[in-house]
């Protein structure tokens, strides 16, 4: 039988189980997902970046920060004619969810409007939506979803108390505030995180803690293992080890049960067997094909003979979420009727 989701997590609990034996931990996190999911499938999804580069925020493994000189290729808002093209080269490479990342700190009015577009047009391809374009107000909620969006993303990144070592621009309250108006806006959130930026166990525990105990589990839980580029503040860090990222995603799991667990950036340098592992400790969502924003990603080819090798395929789309929730916008509704 499942075990009810909990959003009371202490941090001594959660160091407690990254602290088990690595075998142990592997066997409660393949326990909770096996609970939940179908062990064998994994959601893919492609992220195409929209907007690329120019964003004024200042977080420390991003190479899209205009205060960081590391020679990336900015574009503006691509055409919703080029992003549907796009989407429909995903589908037909076998990914069911389709994701639109923009760098901006928040968006305006008019950016949201022609993200709509995007979002409506990608949906009546019969793919998932989500977006990422930072910051967002409870009424640009409200239009994305109104639109079709079905995800929102938006890290917390680390935990509250590493927070100002990688960003400084704005703070953790307003990236609650954001998943705040996503959630009554009726959208589901995909929020994770990065390790590897030089924080401590504890500090994971932290990231992982927080998400857990938000008003509801993020129903996308993407973990990022930090991408060093030349030119960011964080080249340079110290590499996490392999077994502690693997640990990561297992205590993701067991916290947030019934959620997707993502490997996502990072996944290009992980070895078969890493990524193969990544799986047994319950990670069940990868991101495939398009380029993860500005980062590279393992070509398809290597992901379709991965998942062969490992007897994994391809999730379908889930109609009304997977937990067969139905999610019902009551502040969007209220605030249309006004
Ligand atoms: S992570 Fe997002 S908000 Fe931060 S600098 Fe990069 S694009 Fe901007």
């Amino acid at each position: 039988m499942s075990q009810a989701l909990r959003h009371d997590w202490s941090r001594e609990e959660v160091v407690a189980l990254f602290d088990l034996p690595l075998p142990e931990l592997l066997f409660r996190a393949q326990s909770a997902h096996r609970q939940h999911f179908d062990p064998a499938e994994v959601q893919v999804s492609t992220l195409l970046s929209i907007k690329t580069g120019g964003c004024p925020e200042d977080c420390g493994y991003c190479p899209q920060s205009a205060r960081f000189n590391t020679g990336l290729k900015a574009h503006k808002l691509l055409s919703v004619e080029e992003v549907v093209k796009r989407a429909q080269t995903a589908k037909d490479a076998g990914a069911t969810r389709f994701c639109m990342g923009a760098a901006w700190r928040s968006p305006k009015d008019k950016d949201v409007a022609q993200v709509a577009e995007m979002v409506s047009a990608v949906r009546a391809l019969g793919m998932e939506t989500c977006a990422t374009l930072g910051m967002l107000s409870e009424d640009q909620a409200c239009t994305l979803k109104g639109a079709g969006l079905d995800y929102y993303n938006h890290n917390l990144d680390t935990a509250p108390e590493y927070y100002n070592e990688v960003i400084h621009t704005r703070g953790y309250q307003d990236r609650l505030d954001t998943l705040d108006n996503v959630r009554k806006a009726g959208m589901k959130t995909c929020c994770g995180g990065i390790v590897g930026m030089g924080e401590s166990r504890e500090q994971r525990a932290g990231l992982l803690q927080t998400l857990a105990n938000l008003a509801e589990h993020p129903q996308s839980v993407p973990i990022n293992r930090l991408v060093q580029v030349e030119g960011t503040p964080l080249h340079g860090t110290a590499e996490l080890d392999a077994f502690e990222f693997v640990r990561t995603i297992a205590v993701a799991r067991l916290l947030m049960p019934a959620s997707m667990v993502r490997l996502s950036a990072g996944r290009e340098t992980m070895s078969d067997e890493l990524q193969a592992l990544c799986f047994s400790a319950g990670a069940n969502s990868i991101f495939y094909g398009e380029k993860l924003l500005t980062t590279g990603n393992p070509d398809t080819e290597r992901d379709q003979a991965l998942f062969a090798r490992l007897g994994l395929r391809p999730m379908a789309v889930q109609p009304s979420g997977h937990d067969g929730s139905v999610h019902v916008s009551i502040e969007c509704e209220s605030s249309q009727a006004a």
